[in-house]
């Protein structure tokens, strides 16, 4: 393969720039030698074949929030995609918006809202996350329960492989497709949480709907965790109840937002908290799914009259800030026993929801193995999607925590559910991967990923070893 020189005006070695490139939201460093900061697809295509002829490793970058080491590696060339932030086109008429992989995931909901449309995938890290690696790791927010992920809303994507081949692909557009493979109408679903493994996404199109119904966000308190998981099991079956989110909160959150929580009243005893959203088109229905949501609250939240159901921007924005707050913190935690040789080892795997009780009841088993250790739960109770962020102190904790996260995750693979539900595989639950999927299946990924990485430099050690593929 012949290949143009790079453009070095994009390529940086300073140990101060390449200083923040080499380190994650969680804190994990990376042994990056250089980065670069691409523009332009022909800037990307000319370092791939550089770096293919070279087998040098090149690992894309959006903004480094990802909680699994995908962003980092201990070798090569970091991608940065973050200056490929232009919003190209908004298709008001067909509901469609095509983007820079850079863009700022609450920059592209912000300008679609300006135009009456709504662009649904709310990660919780949206103001630190790109478009880009949203759909390279399926990501999805509280809302996931009513709009679903990130791969619901991607129609097509521009990709630049390990061949520095450029790939266009688009799903089909009519509703019924059966040729092929099992990808069917969406052929795109093949690079969606790819996790930069198998191209670089330079270009990429998602449909749109139009802006949604006004919502109330109601906190409810609770005594026990049974109560609580009882609560979201009811609620899931109501008909009066159609919630676009249900997260939970632990006792050790309650204990972290206590300082900041002014304007939202926790009460002294109260060990769980949930949030709710419900969308509504009119007074009437307003009125209808509140009625249903107090009556399932009053069944099991001994604090019913604490219950507190907020509607004005303002409020529903402090909340926010509050669910934002939690993870931030801990990832703080994380960065500084990085020092000791601890840090946050996080959950992400899902089970059905109606399983729910069962994978907190194997838990509870297991929990000896942590010592004293602080579990911090939270996250999307609605669809069996509680995060357990276990803060490792040192070596000797994160090895406690791997364990026991291990364990968590093939029970729940054993619930029917799933090793990881937004964050991806990247290089720190790779060990997992054989318990969700056959050999053969893992044989077809390992061929896709050589078909499209020949020479292996695209983000190596993401969701397979390297030892394991070439
Ligand atoms: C406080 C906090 C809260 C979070 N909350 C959520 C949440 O609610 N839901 C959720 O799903 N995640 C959440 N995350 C995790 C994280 O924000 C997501 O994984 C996000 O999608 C990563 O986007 P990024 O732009 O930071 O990508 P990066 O972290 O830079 O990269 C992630 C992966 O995508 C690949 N990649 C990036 N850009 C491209 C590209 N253009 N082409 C090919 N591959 C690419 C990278 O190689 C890597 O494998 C949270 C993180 C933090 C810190």
């Amino acid at each position: 393969m012949t290949s143009k020189p790079v453009n070095n005006n994009r390529l940086t070695y300073d140990p101060d720039i390449l200083s923040a490139y080499n380190e994650d939201a969680l804190g994990i460093r990376g042994g990056f030698e250089a980065v670069f900061r691409a523009q332009a697809e022909d800037e990307i295509m000319d370092l791939i074949k550089k770096c293919a002829a070279d087998r040098k490793a090149v690992t894309p970058q959006g903004l480094r929030s990802s909680l699994t080491g995908a962003s980092i590696c201990d070798k090569g060339i970091a991608l940065s995609l973050e200056k490929m932030n232009r919003i190209i086109d908004i298709d008001v008429k067909n509901r469609r918006a095509i983007v820079e992989p850079g863009v700022i995931t609450s920059d592209l909901k912000e300008a679609v809202l300006g135009e009456g449309l709504f662009y649904p995938p709310d990660p919780t890290s949206a103001g630190e996350s790109t478009i880009g690696g949203n759909v390279a790791t399926n990501a999805s927010g509280s809302s996931a329960l009513k709009y679903g992920s990130t791969i619901d809303w991607v129609q097509g994507l521009k990709v630049i492989d390990g061949n520095a081949d450029l790939i266009d692909v688009k799903n089909i557009l009519s509703e019924k497709s059966s040729a092929g493979y099992g990808l069917m109408n969406k052929p795109v679903n093949i690079f969606v949480g790819s996790e930069g493994t198998i191209g670089i996404i330079t270009q990429i199109e998602v449909s749109l709907t139009l802006k949604p119904p006004p919502f109330f966000l109601g906190t409810a308190f609770f005594q026990d965790l049974k109560s609580v998981l009882d609560f979201n099991l009811t609620v899931r079956k109501d008909r009066y109840c159609s919630p676009k989110s249900i997260e939970f909160f632990d006792n050790a959150c309650l204990n972290i937002l206590r300082p900041e929580a002014e304007g939202l009243f926790i009460p002294a005893d109260a060990l769980f908290m949930v949030n709710f959203e419900q969308e509504y088109d009119d007074e009437r229905h307003l009125q209808k799914h509140l009625d249903g949501w107090y009556k399932i609250i009053k069944t099991y939240s001994g604090f019913f009259d604490n219950t507190q159901i907020s509607s004005s921007k303002a409020q529903i924005k402090h909340l926010k800030y509050l669910r934002h707050y939690i993870p931030e913190k801990m990832n703080e935690e994380s960065i500084k026993a990085w020092k000791k040789g601890g840090c946050k080892i996080a959950s992400d795997w899902t089970v059905p929801y109606n399983k729910l009780h069962e994978l907190f009841d194997y838990f509870d088993k297991i929990k000896y193995i942590l010592g004293d250790m602080t579990v911090v739960r939270f996250g999307h109770i609605g669809q069996g999607h509680p995060h357990f962020n276990f803060m490792a102190r040192n070596g000797e904790e994160k090895k406690a925590a791997e364990k026991i996260n291990t364990l968590m995750a093939i029970k729940a693979v054993e619930l029917g559910g799933a090793i990881s539900g937004e964050h991806g595989i990247g290089k720190t639950k790779r060990n997992l991967i054989s318990f969700q999927y056959p050999d053969a299946v893992i044989k077809i990924m390992k061929v896709i990923k050589k078909e499209f990485d020949p020479k292996g430099i695209l983000a190596p050690g993401n969701i397979f070893c390297v030892n394991s593929l070439f």
